[in-house]
């Protein structure tokens, strides 16, 4: 038995038998509203389950307009720029970029449409002009890296739809890439996510995994710092770590546990059914996720998406793994977290940043631990 499959087995088998939690009663009255504060992100969101059957409230599935040649498919590579690494069909790195063969099971490819300017033509590898002001604003030039993982030549549209082995390539592709991110000194910060069909922002439908590398710090991703930091000082634990302990004494907002992670529907829900997947250590930063650790991470993303698409018939998402800025994550606890794109955004999420959510994160939970 190959090694592959020796894990392959054991994370079967470790995510067969998740903990199930008892069913929870509905936490609000379908005619109630609550206003949460998620202490992590720093935003509200206003829970509002009677708004749950508003007419137009959930939106059709649109799919992203098919092309004629998919870029992302097996024997289409010429039609992106030259792989930056490239995985075979057993999941190993190959030493050298786009092999004559084409037998490859994960590419990573720099993004031919990238926001940022060019890391190597600009900043030689370094991240190295500051920011400067003009006027009243600050504006900068800087360089981010930009690249996307390619985790199948099958033209598959979601990662529920991603086999073991592709599941398994396609987080050690991201823990590769965010390692050298890091190292390259490019950065400040790797934003990993997938968008997934075309209302969460998607613009190709063959399943892709996107990481940009930012070359400054968002009072978004320091203001989630510094929050952990403060609950580390107060009660010598993260801030993720304290909300997880939280959620298991309460039980409301459980969907699982297992030896590693667990994956809840967090307190103030932006979004219906969003979910977090959160290693159960806090010290264990993703670069360094062991082989069993990955693959069952990997797993369950899989396991999640595939539930979300069963009870909101296939909706758009955007996957993020939440890391902190490089030099924060000695404290950092990262977590995985999942948004499907069911409700839409409008002048009053845009003018207050406070988001309207239908479905209770309580009622949410129950749905995915028994689908
Ligand atoms: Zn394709």
């Amino acid at each position: 038995m190959s090694l592959i499959s020796f894990f392959s087995l054991r994370i079967a088998w470790a995510v067969f038998k998740l903990e199930r939690f008892p069913t929870a009663r509905p936490f609000l009255q379908a005619s109630m509203s609550d206003l949460r504060f998620d202490p992590v992100s720093g935003q509200w969101a206003l829970i509002a389950p009677h708004r749950e059957h508003r007419p137009v409230e959930l939106l059709p599935v649109e799919e992203v307009r098919k092309r004629s040649v998919c870029p992302f498919c097996g024997g289409n590579e010429s039609e992106t720029p030259e792989a930056l690494a490239v995985y075979d069909s057993k999941g190993a790195a190959l030493k050298t970029s786009d092999p004559a063969g084409k037998q490859w099971l994960s590419r990573v490819v720099p993004n031919k449409y990238a926001s940022f300017g060019s890391a190597d033509v600009e900043s030689n590898g370094h991240a190295a002009a500051p920011c400067h002001h003009r006027g009243p604003f600050i504006a900068s030039s800087l360089p981010g890296p930009q690249e996307l993982v390619i985790p199948t030549p099958r033209h598959v549209s979601s990662l529920s739809e991603l086999n073991d082995l592709e599941t398994h390539v396609l987080w050690q592709a991201a823990q590769d890439r965010i390692a050298l991110m890091h190292a390259g000194g490019q950065a400040r910060h790797a934003m990993l996510f997938m968008n997934c069909r075309s209302q969460a922002g998607a613009s190709l439908e063959h399943v892709h995994v996107q990481l940009m590398g930012t070359p400054v710090v968002t009072d978004y991703l320091a203001g989630r710092v510094q929050r952990n930091r403060d609950c580390l000082q107060r009660e010598n634990k993260t801030l993720v770590e304290s909300i997880v302990a939280w959620e298991l004494q309460e039980n409301h907002r459980i969907v699982s546990r297992s030896e590693n992670f667990t994956v809840l529907c967090p307190f103030a829900s932006r979004f219906a059914y969003q979910t977090w997947i959160v290693p159960n250590q806090r010290d264990v930063s993703f670069v360094d996720l062991d082989m069993q650790q990955r693959n069952e991470l990997g797993l369950l993303c899989r396991t999640m998406t595939g539930r979300l698409e069963q009870q909101l018939n296939n909706p758009s998402y955007n996957m993020l793994l939440q890391i902190a800025p490089f030099e924060e994550s000695a404290d950092d606890h990262w977590y995985v977290e999942i948004l499907p794109r069911t409700t839409r955004s409008a002048g009053f999420e845009l003018g207050t940043d406070l988001w309207v959510n239908p479905m209770p994160p309580e009622l949410a939970a129950e749905h995915l631990r028994t689908s």
